[in-house]
């Protein structure tokens, strides 16, 4: 079931990179397994899956030990910066960072571990009150302050779209974060990356990378409805 779903999702990916004339080896997929068993990460593992999403630091801690070791563990949720210390070492990739505070704590654990940690700001295009993340117009001020950190290394931007039934709806959302992040690129900020464009979910990803997605996170597309409707 979730092998089929997984190469299923894939193909989607593929053709959506083909429309957009992009290289499919240009789009990673996560598999985005919050508040799923192991057991079905498994199922997906085997399908070919190497990246997984989580948005709790308590679930990665639980899961990575019982999973192969060459999985690729992204942190997509609010981290909160007490959770900092448990999580810096053991991920590939933060997407969430959403404020000045967090990433200054990243820093601080990474330099005591002696690493660098990549990290993506948390870009909240649609001003929902409901979610993390800066807004555009604080976005170019924070990264230049993060950048200053020596064991952070900026690669990118995320943003979660608003929730919609038409994923049309969200093109315009990452078509600007898109502008954005070209726009950051092109100004060569030392200690930043831009490589990295985390946009686009199970309702919206063909969208997002019509528009320019690197990364696209997909849970339920993957393992079914999740029982509780997730509070991002
Ligand atoms: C849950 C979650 C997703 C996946 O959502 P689906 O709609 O199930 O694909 C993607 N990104 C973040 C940050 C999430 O919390």
């Amino acid at each position: 079931m979730v092998a089929e779903r997984y190469h299923a999702i894939q193909a989607r990916v593929e053709s959506a990179c083909k429309r957009a004339g992009r290289n499919t080896s240009d789009v990673t997929l996560i598999a985005v397994s919050k508040t799923k068993p192991v057991k079905l990460l498994s199922e997906a593992y085997e399908a070919g899956a190497r990246d997984f999403g989580e948005n709790k630091v308590q679930e990665i801690l639980e899961k990575y030990p019982l999973l192969p070791a060459d999985i690729r563990w992204h942190m997509i949720g609010h981290l909160q910066t007490n959770k900092v210390r448990q999580v810096v070492g053991r991920v590939c990739l933060i997407h969430s960072v959403d404020s000045v505070k967090l990433a200054r704590e990243i820093e601080k654990e990474s330099s005591k571990q002696d690493i660098v940690t990549p990290i993506l700001l948390e870009v909240n295009v649609a001003r929902e009150e409901s979610k993390f993340g800066f807004f555009l117009e604080d976005t170019e001020s924070a990264l230049k302050e993060i950048a200053a950190f020596p064991h952070v290394n900026i690669q990118g931007l995320m943003t979660i779209a608003p929730f919609v039934e038409n994923a049309e709806e969200n093109r315009h959302i990452f078509r600007k974060l898109y502008q954005f992040f070209i726009d950051i690129k092109s100004k060569n900020v030392d200690n930043v990356n831009m490589n990295v464009l985390s946009m686009g979910m199970t309702g919206d990803f063909e969208v997002a990378i019509e528009e320019g997605a690197t990364m696209v996170r997909v849970g339920t597309g993957i393992f079914g409805e999740r029982q509780i409707r997730e509070n991002y």
